[in-house]
């Protein structure tokens, strides 16, 4: 066997090191499909950012394919009914849209909606309410002239369901801004659960708040 000459070994090692780095940038494919970017560590639900990997990835914001047969869907009447109308089942929180299944209304609700290519819009009112990710959660984002409420680039036609989403929305920017401190934290507020870490318990979005434990008396 030949030996290889040290040189191209450190060729090679300094090749492999460099290869995240050499990673292109997926952000605007990531942008358009709730993907990830690994270049610029971001991912995107409904093209707004999501830094923290941990929240994005409890977000699980694509659709899941499902077996309609299999013993843990068939055990809730809810989700047999859901499956087959594209409906939510509370019960489960699991949302159906085209029998692919999504863990939590807001991708469920988002997976519902159409999703756009923000750059084809062309009505001024629409525009803004695309720039303006905050909008959905202040009752507004909804264009009466083209009928079509935004969340990011997807789209609502029914003022119900984009009422809905937006609900739901806003709970998840909620969770943006608390995965800046900590992601599992982020998780857990947008889930209803805890933050094994900070031991911290949400509730409907908002932190639980604990009475002080009183020091027993000595
Ligand atoms: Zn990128
Ligand atoms: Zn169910
Ligand atoms: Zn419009
Ligand atoms: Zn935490």
């Amino acid at each position: 066997m030949k030996r290889i000459p040290l040189s191209l070994l450190a060729v090679a090692l300094f090749c492999l090191a460099a290869a995240p780095i050499d990673d292109p940038c997926t952000c605007a494919a990531a942008r358009k499909a709730n993907g990830w970017c690994d270049r610029c560590e971001i991912g995107y639900v409904a093209s707004i950012e999501v830094r923290s990997s941990i929240l994005f990835e409890a977000l699980d914001a694509h659709g899941h394919e499902i077996d309609p047969e299999s013993a843990s869907l068939q055990s809730c009447p809810g989700c047999v009914v859901a499956l087959k109308n594209d409906g939510y089942c509370p019960q489960t929180r699991c949302g159906f849209v085209g029998k692919l299944a999504y863990f939590s209304r807001l991708t469920y609700l988002l997976a519902k909606g159409e999703r756009t290519d923000l750059s084809r819009i062309t009505c001024t009112v629409c525009t803004a309410n695309a720039a303006d990710t905050t909008l959905p959660v202040h009752g507004r984002g909804w264009c009466d002239e083209c009928k079509v409420g935004l969340i990011g680039n997807v789209a609502f036609r029914d003022p119900k369901m984009f009422k809905a989403a937006a609900k739901e929305y806003e709970r998840l920017l909620k969770a943006i801004k608390t995965s800046e401190r900590c992601g599992t934290c982020g998780a857990a507020q947008f889930y209803g659960r805890r933050c094994p870490i900070c031991r911290i318990s949400y509730t409907t979005g908002e932190p639980v708040k604990m009475k002080p434990v009183r020091s027993a008396p000595p």
